[in-house]
């Protein structure tokens, strides 16, 4: 919550507001989010105009996740930019513009409530499919393997060299008695 009442409601009046708050719960998406109660920097600018407060500027948090192609945990720090107008609550509206008036955010005692516009800018700043980098070449489909650590991975031959003791292995266990005397 940021108080504008500082602002005096006078058109043309204007505050930098920098400040760093705790990331709220569940912002962001399922694989990629800013951890909850982590740093959130914000660099606005509050500006009174005739119906309200006009919001501008940026925030800045740690995204964490993971690949949606390798799994590869991914960290990254994301800066996103907003704009919106928050509406004066006394201000008489039409009740013919009723439905357009939901979409309005509102100021209550002109106190601005900054975390839906947060959620909204940083949902749609995140890609619907997090990569650990671009053109990530994902998992090997026969043994998992992550392929950009191995880009020369393949399975020509039959055994992965790594396999191959632990196969060796496998003929050994099962002890036939009547094979092992010589
Ligand atoms: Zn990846
Ligand atoms: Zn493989």
């Amino acid at each position: 919550m940021l108080d504008t009442r500082e602002l005096g409601r006078r058109p043309g009046s204007q505050r930098d507001v920098v400040r760093t708050v705790p990331a709220p719960a569940e912002l962001g998406i399922e694989v990629l989010r800013v951890p909850e109660g982590s740093p959130v920097e914000l660099d606005l600018r509050l500006e009174a105009v005739m119906e309200g407060v006009l919001v501008s500027g940026s925030a800045s948090a740690e995204l964490v996740g993971e690949c949606a192609r390798c799994l590869e945990p991914i960290q990254e720090m994301t800066q996103v930019r907003f704009q919106e107008l928050f509406v004066y609550d006394d201000v008489r509206h039409d009740p013919q513009d009723a439905e357009l008036d939901d979409e309005v955010s509102r100021l209550e005692d002109d106190l601005l409530d900054l975390e839906p516009l947060l959620r909204d800018a940083v949902v749609l700043a995140l890609p619907f499919r997090p990569l650990c980098e671009e053109g990530c070449p994902g998992l090997c489909i026969e043994c998992g393997a992550r392929l950009a650590d191995d880009p020369e991975h393949a399975h020509d031959e039959p055994i992965d060299p790594r396999w191959a003791s632990l196969t060796a292995l496998q003929d050994v266990v099962p002890h036939d008695p009547s094979t092992t005397q010589e």
